[in-house]
């Protein structure tokens, strides 16, 4: 049985109408996964992360001005959704489960959260609907067990990890990769150890071939001990804020590629579903979905 995360805070968070962000994503997710057949004793509930785990990635003057509602409106905007309590509580949780998820995936190989992938967060700022980086903040935690070295932070969302790459840049036992489209948000980017840009219409034969490619060259290369994958589906043809033209079946396979790869090299894996804004939610959450079956939580 693969452990799942997921807290029903993910998708309880009220947005102006006509907001792009598709929140209620997380909760048809877990809707549409009972309805195939996962039992509910696969699910875990997070806590809120600690305010002391948080300050292991950022400032304490940025992570106290969210939590205390004072940070100011640029720096709200930048985020891109209004501060609320509930946009604070539903961070908190949200990051709380990618790091359960990670202890769970060193306990049984592999465990998904059912959101996270807060890549465009950085030491000082939010960005990008991202506050606090899960990716960063579950790598401290991993890197804190014996044996756990080094950790591969694989990020194939469509927009680049920009925050997670600054966040490690000078941190060698968190080996950042980036697979996202050239041109796209973020338009200044940072260097990841490795960056795979991809130009604009790629279709799924190109695009797998890069994943093979990258997922490989990031095992020989970082010979990590832990990896925790990013499965943004903003790749995907439909996606509002994608240009890539990568089909459903595409997203299924390269997923596959990274949990095979993961398995192959026997090192635990965590998942996080990532960006992924199309407007249809049951054909979002049918995207979303091939990650579990690639990881093998559902049929
Ligand atoms: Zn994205």
């Amino acid at each position: 049985m693969v452990p799942l995360v997921f807290h029903p805070i993910y998708s309880q968070l009220a947005l102006p109408a006509r907001h792009r962000f598709p929140i209620q994503k997380y909760q048809s997710l877990k809707d549409k996964l009972i309805k195939s057949g996962v039992v509910e004793d696969s699910f875990w509930r997070p806590l809120p992360i600690e305010y002391a785990k948080i300050n292991a990635a950022h400032s304490a003057f940025y992570v106290d001005s969210f939590l205390n509602g004072t940070i100011n409106d640029k720096a709200i905007r930048r985020i891109g959704m209004p501060w609320s309590e509930q946009f604070v509580q539903r961070t908190l949780h949200a990051v709380g489960g990618t790091v359960l998820a990670s202890q769970l995936a060193m306990e049984h190989g592999v465990a998904l959260n059912l959101t996270g992938g807060y890549h465009h967060a950085f030491f000082d700022a939010g960005s990008g609907f991202c506050v606090f980086n899960d990716i960063i903040l579950s790598a401290k935690e991993m890197l804190k067990k014996p044996g756990i070295d080094r950790v591969l932070a694989f990020d194939c969302d469509v927009h680049q990890g920009d925050g997670t790459a600054l966040l490690a840049s000078e941190d060698s036992s968190i080996y950042t990769v980036s697979l996202h489209c050239e041109k796209n948000f973020p338009a200044r980017k940072q260097h990841s150890d490795l960056d795979f840009p991809l130009s604009r219409g790629m279709a799924d034969d190109e695009y797998l071939h890069v994943v093979e490619c990258a997922i490989n060259l990031a095992f020989s290369t970082a010979l990590p001990d832990a990896v925790i994958y990013d499965g943004g589906v903003d790749i995907h043809e439909a996606d509002d804020l994608g240009y890539l033209q990568i089909s459903t079946k595409g997203v299924y396979e390269r997923d596959k590629l990274v949990f095979d790869a993961c398995k192959r090299y026997g090192v635990p894996v965590v998942a996080v579903i990532g960006g992924g804004y199309q407007r249809d939610i049951d054909d979002l959450v049918d995207v979303h979905f091939q990650l579990f079956r690639a990881a093998g939580a559902v049929k």
